[in-house]
This record gives C-alpha cells, structure tokens and sequence, in this order.
C-alpha cells in the first residue's frame, strides 16, 4: 500500500467562484481533529462512513479530466474535508505532481501542531480559514478544543504570507456566540494585518 493513500469522502467538479479562483474541484478529506456541533460534513467525523481511497497519484490522474479548465481559468484544486493539514506528506506530494500548473486551495480550521502547517506553506495559492469564535470558551464550547493554536498559526501566517492569500471566515454560530462576540473576533483577525474577511451564519 503506498503510504501515502488518504480516505476522501467526496470529490465536487466545476466549482465556480466558491472555493478559489477559477474552475475547481473540491477534494474533501476524512478525518478532523474538531467536533464541530453543527458540523456541515458529519461524514469526514463518522467512522462508518463511505470513503474513497486515493494515493496522491491517483487522484491527480482522477482530476486530470478538467487540467484544461483549470490551466484556462486559473483554478485548481480545493482540499476540504474535515481537515486537510492532517495530511501534509499527501498534498506536498500531489503538487509536485501539478508541477504548478493548477492552485492548490486549503479549507481549514487552522488547528493543527504550527510546524505541519510551516511544511505544507510553500504549496499553498490560497487559504480558506473558518476560526469560528476568537473567543476561547466559545471555541471549546462549539468544537470541544482550544483555539491556542489556530490563533499562533494566524500570527505565522500574517508574517508569512500574503494576506491577500488568506480569506477568513467569521460566522454566527446560533446559540453559542452573538453579533457582538463576532465583532470581536473579526477585530483581532483586522489586527493582525488580514483584510478578507467572510462573515456568514451557520445553518443548525
Ligand atoms: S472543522 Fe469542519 S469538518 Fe471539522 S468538525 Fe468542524 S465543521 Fe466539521
């Protein structure tokens, strides 16, 4: 088996203006190291859940289909899930095989050890970062962990990278934050010098 074979529990063709620039395709990983209570992918948390097997290889010869999309529009791939930082050794090595032809997206919580995200930095186009509340207890109410390390990869990256490469994402979680913990939060992710900013709500 080769070691770096990975269990996805979906793969979305022809994403427009979602999740990256361009046309992409959203590859969505098992596994999260959060438990989000209104969590939008209960499959990526679910041991007896469907799951697909790819190698870093197979995928992108599963993916191949739409190179000539995403090279004319910019786009590329979006890893989602659960949580795609819990592999690393995976995506640096499906984007050897791009060889930078198509954008590499990550959809993540950030809450992962700092040094898997310093590995897999250089092969990022983009990030989509949902930090749900800035605040501690809210974070821990709604996902059963501290936020400590999303918030010391969120200072790397405001001195790492390009803020224009970084979309946060703010929501209103009912009945675990209000308007104004949502002010707060987007106050901090101001400071640290990001300027894109998704404020949403999410669906219970
Ligand atoms: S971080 Fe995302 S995938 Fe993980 S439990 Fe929360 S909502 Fe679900």
């Amino acid at each position: 088996m080769n070691t770096l074979e990975a269990p996805f529990i979906g793969i979305n063709r022809h994403r427009i203006g979602i999740d990256g620039e361009g046309v992409t395709t959203l590859a969505a990983f098992h596994g999260c190291p959060l438990r989000c209570r209104y969590c939008l992918n209960p499959g990526c948390l679910d041991a007896e859940a469907t799951v697909r097997h790819y190698t870093p290889e197979s995928l992108y010869q599963a993916l191949l289909i739409d190179n000539l999309y995403f090279v004319a529009t910019g786009g590329g791939v979006c890893f989602g899930g659960g949580e795609p930082l819990l592999r690393p050794d995976f995506l640096r090595r499906f984007h050897e095989l791009c060889e930078g032809r198509w954008k590499i997206t990550l959809e993540t919580s950030l809450n992962v050890a700092p040094t898997v995200l310093q590995k897999v930095h250089p092969i990022v186009s983009h990030y989509i970062i949902d930090i749900k509340d800035a605040n501690d207890d809210i974070y821990q109410a709604y996902t059963g962990k501290s936020n400590r390390r999303v918030w010391e990869n969120l200072r790397w990256l405001a001195e790492h990278a390009d803020p224009t490469t970084v979309t946060i994402r703010v929501p209103l979680i009912p009945e675990f934050n209000s308007e104004k913990d949502i002010e707060r939060s987007m106050a901090r992710v101001r400071e640290l010098g990001f300027t894109q900013i998704d404020r949403l709500t999410y669906k219970t």
